[in-house]
């Protein structure tokens, strides 16, 4: 049994309800009755995956589903001596179905749409959520419809809506810009919103939490570092600790640590300066294409997981985010887009500042796969030889330097 609950007035609404905000213009939150639910580590053998958690999840018919969750958690030795850590590890969610976190949301989501009987989805999207959101649309049978900010979708995003038939508009304005029509067009067509506004998609990424906590033998890291954009994933990951140690599955929750560029950092400021609201960023710029938002519709949410678990907020530059991409891709092999290296290069810049305990345990999330964002690849790394073929140029370039 659950319902949804403002988090700035209390006002009650039927989960049956389709609504994305309160009458007051509050955020709103999936409240269960935890006394009806009953998990113990037992109940949670078996392979990992969104689903596994169904019991904590607020769905009752048959999931949309291509297997999403189940994403690697990396041991990284070299990056956690590189930084001067012991502990580090790396919860690799570019290995969802689609090559994002978004998945997890989306499942839940685009099922919560059938379930209500919705007959087209829709989002505003950096990109991922559109390449998401095009694929589970595409596996419930449901149109999509996707908003862009024109000229700034990584090529890899952008090739997954089309493909996957969603209907892809792009619009002459930025992510903020977009959210806002999309946001008036589901009101006035009827369109189901799946942006991480509906609570709903930060039900299913809540099972980032579940995930890393499971595959540390039911134990939660000290701090859990990851990129803010929208601010939806640190609220989702948040709750899914606080609820596994409210269910008395684990003992602690980590400090969730928020990482933004530079260009964009509405919520860094904000915990600067102790304020209990973010100002938005007309102008939000940085390579880290999935994080270029100056408004983040969650920053109430996220402003409080941060203050209440002990958290801290950072900026790091686009040269530190990619200098932490490379480093992850050569020295422990995991590929990454430029926004998820945001992480390791937020825990660089905050062990450096001596914020972080070099005991502490800590996992990153990365949230894209590199695959996603190819051309800026290609603007980073040298390009390959072009040699005649020939073994005496071959041995040649080889040896070169
Ligand atoms: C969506 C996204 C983010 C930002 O997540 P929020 O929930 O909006 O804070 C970060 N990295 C990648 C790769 C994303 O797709
Ligand atoms: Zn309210």
């Amino acid at each position: 049994m659950y319902h949804l609950e403002c988090i700035q007035c209390h006002k009650k609404y039927s989960a049956k309800e389709v609504i994305y905000t309160c009458t007051c213009g509050g955020l709103l939150d999936v409240i269960y009755d935890y006394s009806q639910i009953n998990i113990t580590k037992n109940d949670l053998k078996g392979p990992l995956s969104v689903w596994k958690y169904r019991a904590l999840l607020p769905i009752s018919i048959d999931p949309v589903s291509l297997k999403e969750g189940g994403t690697p958690l990396y041991r990284v030795d070299r990056i956690a001596k590189s930084i001067g850590l012991k502990d580090v590890y790396v919860k690799h969610e570019g290995m969802n179905p689609t090559g994002s976190f978004k998945d997890r949301g989306m499942t839940v989501g685009v099922t919560k749409a059938i379930e209500l009987g919705m007959k087209t989805v829709a989002c505003a999207s950096t990109g991922n959520t559109s390449a998401s959101l095009a694929v589970y649309g595409a596996r419930a049978g449901v149109p999509a419809v996707v908003l862009l900010p024109s000229g700034k979708v990584a090529l890899g995003k952008l090739a997954q809506a089309l493909m996957h038939g969603a209907k892809v508009l792009s619009i002459r304005g930025n992510f903020d810009d977009a959210l806002k029509l999309v946001r008036d067009l589901c009101d006035r067509e009827g369109f189901y919103l799946l942006n991480s506004v509906n609570p709903y998609r930060l039900e299913g990424q809540k099972t980032i939490a579940f995930e890393i906590a499971d595959q540390l033998g039911w134990k939660a890291p000290d701090r859990l570092v990851l990129p803010v954009g929208n601010a939806g994933n640190i609220t989702a990951i948040y709750k899914g600790f606080k609820e596994l140690k409210n269910l008395g599955l684990i003992d602690s929750v980590p400090k969730m640590t928020g990482i933004q560029a530079q260009g964009a950092s509405p919520v860094v400021t904000a915990i600067r300066n102790n304020s209990a609201a973010i100002t938005p960023e007309g102008h939000p710029e940085t390579i880290a294409t999935a994080i270029r938002i100056g408004n983040p519709v969650n920053s109430i949410k996220a402003l409080k997981a941060i203050r209440e678990s002990g958290g801290t907020a950072e900026t790091v530059t686009d040269e530190e985010i990619i200098s932490a991409q490379q480093e992850l891709a050569y020295l422990e092999g995991i590929g990454v887009e430029p926004a998820s290296a945001s992480s390791i290069a937020g825990l660089r810049k905050l062990v450096n500042l001596g914020v972080i305990d070099k005991d502490e345990i800590v996992a990153c999330v990365t949230t894209g796969h590199l695959l996603k964002d190819s051309e800026h690849v290609l603007s980073v790394c040298p390009r390959p030889m072009e040699i005649d073929a020939t073994i005496e140029a071959v041995r040649k370039a080889v040896f070169s330097k």
